[in-house]
């Protein structure tokens, strides 16, 4: 659509999340979705973009997020069943892009224990070399 369009839906998409999230704080990544900061975007739909984290862990590690603000898993709500659901497909779809065909880590931080630091929720993957368990 027009760049008005844009704005509608960027209105429209705060104001929902701000229903159903409170008024979460911006966080880096609002800055990577609305292009304000440079990030190593590989893909992006509608409802989320994946890109490869800058402080990368392995050969292959990128986030997939959605672009509402859900802060963290725990705070998604039982609504949220179809995004999450997306957010999951998109993962393992760039996951075969990106050439994982021996397998990958997934993985969802939460929270201090979690050892989340960044309060948009992101799914981790993480590939091109052998992971182990249990992770630290
Ligand atoms: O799960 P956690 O919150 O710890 O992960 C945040 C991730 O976001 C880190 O792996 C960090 O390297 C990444 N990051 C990024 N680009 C930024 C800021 C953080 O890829 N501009």
């Amino acid at each position: 659509g027009t760049a008005s369009d844009d704005e509608v839906t960027k209105a429209r998409l705060a104001e929902e999340a701000r229903k159903k999230y409170g008024n979460p704080p911006p966080t880096i990544f609002s800055k990577i979705i609305d292009k304000t900061m440079p990030a190593d975007i590989i893909y992006e739909d509608e409802k989320c973009l994946a890109f490869r984290d800058i402080g990368a862990q392995a050969p292959v590690h990128f986030l997939v997020i959605p672009r509402s603000p859900i802060p963290r898993i725990s705070e998604a709500a039982d609504d949220d069943e179809q995004l999450l659901g997306h957010l999951l497909i998109v993962a393992k779809n760039m996951a075969k892009k990106e050439g994982l065909k021996e397998g990958y880590r997934v993985v969802i931080n939460d929270g201090k224990q979690g050892a989340q630091s960044v309060y948009h929720l992101h799914i981790h993957v993480l590939g091109g070399r052998q992971m182990e368990w249990p992770p630290g």
